[in-house]
């Protein structure tokens, strides 16, 4: 029989993968990995669209080139996974103004949602840079290449490890003194001395799991101070190009009366060359009602803004894809936000074990949230975190006072 797992891990996105390792690395073997869908990578996700691999989830290897090196670059060139350079700085030039149109963006589209903490430590820490993965293999390649240096897998390189269970949505983390015990929604149920959820921040803002007893109110009060940003990439495919291409004008801005409507644009031509490809970005509440709409709804809104850029006579597209990371009860939104307000004591809050229940996730990070490196980097603080606990009986986690 084997022993009972010590530490179950919930969620196999970048930071649960990333946390396990941490504790495997430590000694720490008897781990068990739920994941609640099919696959590990959760917010990183390819899938195919039109023939092409594209990305639902993250794209991009955000800060590179700086003192120090991103440590997911490092990863994304160890697979050898192909990036194009992103080149943002040539935004402002292209601009097509709809009506009494404003400019409100300047910069990259990931930052002008991500903007809350001002200069944002990814940049001034690995650098200025963006690189754009476009690779059949997929960004989420990242999560397997951590997954596989402590989980077992087959002569084809498949994941066998019996430590990782796919299929398994937590609904139920019962914990005590002595240990916890975590229920699934097919009934199943596992016995531990520790559990670590990487859930987002939008999965434990609703009642999917149900912490028994609850979690104590100022825990309750920061998981709901949080944001969960959504942003949405919609794909599109066209019969040709319509667009310019070449040097400076892989971006373009739509300034329509409405704010955030059709805003940021990218002609995908290095990418995917000869595929006449469009990927235009809309957040938030934009993001909201174009999942709550019909494809075919925002196709035809989309269609209105590039005529009204491009002429009466350019061609509908043939194929739209429209990610949906709000709706799916297991991500609810794309990213953690920083909202104005929050500072180091309701992070400390958010990361903060309850008993036996760690928390991790790219919301714990404390310099990088929002990021996929954040969410590696916070697998490894919060693991650690644990192991202190498990090994040396240091359980006392400090949280900073709220400053004044
Ligand atoms: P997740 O990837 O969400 O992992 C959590 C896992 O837990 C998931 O697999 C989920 O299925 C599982 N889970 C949830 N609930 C349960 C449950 N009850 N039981 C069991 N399992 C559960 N970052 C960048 O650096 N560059 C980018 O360009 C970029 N763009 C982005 C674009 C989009 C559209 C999105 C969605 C994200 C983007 N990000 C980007 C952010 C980056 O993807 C995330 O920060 C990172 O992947 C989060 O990893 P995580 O492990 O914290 O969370």
């Amino acid at each position: 029989r084997e022993p009972p797992p010590a530490v179950i891990v919930v969620g196999a996105g970048m930071s649960g993968i990333s946390a396990a390792k941490t504790l495997s690395d430590a000694g720490i073997k008897n781990i068990l990995i739920l994941e609640a869908t099919n696959r590990i990578g959760g917010r990183i996700k390819k899938t195919n669209f039109a023939g092409l691999s594209v990305e639902l989830g993250a794209n991009w290897v955000e800060g590179v080139k700086g003192d120090q090196v991103n440590p997911i670059w490092t990863m994304v060139n160890k697979i050898g996974l192909k990036t194009y350079y992103s080149d943002f700085d040539h935004l402002a030039n292209h601009t097509y103004k709809q009506m009494y149109g404003y400019l409100e963006f300047g910069e990259p589209p990931r930052v002008t949602s991500l903007q809350n903490t001002e200069p944002l430590q990814t940049f001034t820490d690995f650098g200025e840079d963006y690189y754009f993965v476009a690779d059949s293999r997929g960004y989420e390649s990242v999560v397997h290449y951590v997954a596989k240096q402590f989980l077992t897998t087959d002569k084809d390189g498949d994941i066998t490890d019996p430590r990782l269970v796919l299929n398994k949505a937590v609904t139920k983390i019962q914990y005590s003194k002595s240990g916890v015990m975590v229920k699934t929604e097919d009934g199943s149920v596992y016995k531990a001395e520790y559990v670590m959820v990487s859930a987002s921040i939008g999965v434990l803002q609703t009642n999917l799991i149900d912490f028994v007893p609850d979690l104590p109110a100022w825990k309750l009060l920061a998981i709901y101070q949080f944001d969960m940003s959504i942003y949405t990439k919609i794909f599109l495919k066209f019969p040709y190009k319509f667009w310019p291409t070449g040097n400076g004008t892989e971006f373009f801005i739509h300034a329509h009366e409405k704010r955030g409507y059709y805003t940021i644009w990218q002609q995908l031509e290095n990418e995917y060359p000869g595929a006449n490809c469009l990927l235009v970005t809309v957040t938030d509440d934009e993001s909201r009602r174009v999942e709550q709409q019909p494809d075919s709804e925002t196709l035809a809104e989309i269609m209105d803004v590039l005529r009204n850029m491009f002429g009466k006579n350019i061609p509908d597209a043939t194929d739209i894809l429209v990610p949906k990371w709000w709706s799916d009860r297991f991500y609810k939104g794309t990213f953690s936000n920083w909202p104005i307000g929050v500072d180091q004591h309701e992070f400390d809050q958010i990361r903060a074990p309850v008993g036996r229940v760690y928390f991790t996730g790219e919301h714990t990070s404390e310099h990088y949230n929002g990021y996929v490196h954040g969410a590696y980097l916070a697998g490894i603080d919060s693991a650690n975190i644990l192991i202190k606990c498990a090994k040396k009986k240091m359980c006392n986690y400090n949280i900073k006072p709220k400053s004044t």
